[in-house]
């Protein structure tokens, strides 16, 4: 008779066993489904990731965040790719090497 109120509790515990592992094992599943999928998604999709990187290295090499005004033509024009030249110690940024010249000699 002890022996058969042992099984119940046996059989319990491998049902919460079987049922754990199963669970485990479709964790794992969809883990790795998520990976394959990612995997593909990244070869069919790889190329606009390059040129994104690329223009946000470009950037972050310019830093075109300041605008200088050229005091000739009104035109504003990134610090990075201006015309410069020191007048009474300040710099003055201009568009181009012919706003400059225009500029001395004004
Ligand atoms: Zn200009």
């Amino acid at each position: 008779m002890g022996a058969s109120r042992e099984a119940p509790i046996v059989f319990l515990m491998r049902f919460i066993l079987i049922n754990f592992v199963r669970l485990l094992f479709l964790v794992v599943l969809v883990m790795v489904l998520r990976a394959a999928f990612g995997y593909v998604a990244r070869a069919l999709g790889g190329r606009p990731a390059g040129p994104v990187s690329g223009a946000s290295a470009a950037g972050g090499r310019g830093s075109s965040g300041e605008l200088k005004k050229d005091p000739v033509c009104g035109v504003f024009v990134s610090v990075q790719s201006s015309v410069k030249k020191t007048i009474d110690g300040e710099v003055m940024h201009f568009c181009s090497a012919a706003c400059r010249d225009k500029f001395r000699a004004a």
